[in-house]
């Protein structure tokens, strides 16, 4: 299997796929365990692992891509709205080491809620905070 992908293989046409989508860069097909019907993933066809690693070109044909399969999702199912969702790495719940973006379609009451929200202690510990990140770009 190219790259021993998964996904990768799916491109290679190696291992089938409901496929919902196709353009020289990007490939768009059902989520074979959906978080609700209609469920899809949009993957580049090169394979890159995750978002630090994707060429930051590429995101403009994925974007176009998933604006053309969401608008189709909401449309075939009825949904009122949809997450797009991408994780990266293991601990963010990543399972397909080749990036992908997933289009879930939500409906009203669905109990899909992912996270609770938190908050910072007070605004200088949110202010320590951004300071750290920035001073990490
Ligand atoms: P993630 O957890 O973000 O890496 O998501 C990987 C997704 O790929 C999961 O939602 C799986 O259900 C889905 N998946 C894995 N193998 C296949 C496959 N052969 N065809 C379609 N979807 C798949």
């Amino acid at each position: 299997m190219k790259n021993n992908c998964v996904f990768c293989a799916i491109e290679a046409g190696e291992i089938p796929c409901f496929k919902i989508y196709e353009d020289d860069r990007v490939l768009a097909f059902l989520d074979i365990n959906p978080f609700s019907k209609g469920h899809t993933l949009v993957i580049p066809k090169t394979h890159h692992k995750d978002m630090l690693e994707v060429p930051a070109e590429l995101g403009t044909a994925v974007f176009a891509a998933i604006q053309k399969v969401a608008a189709a999702v909401l449309e075939a199912t009825g949904a009122q709205g949809f997450n797009v969702m991408q994780n990266n790495r293991l601990a963010a719940g990543q399972t397909v080491f080749h990036i992908h973006w997933h289009i879930i379609p939500r409906f009203e009451g669905d109990g899909l809620d992912m996270w609770a929200q938190g908050k910072y202690a007070d605004g200088a510990a949110m202010q320590q905070m951004a300071a750290k990140v920035a001073s990490c770009l």
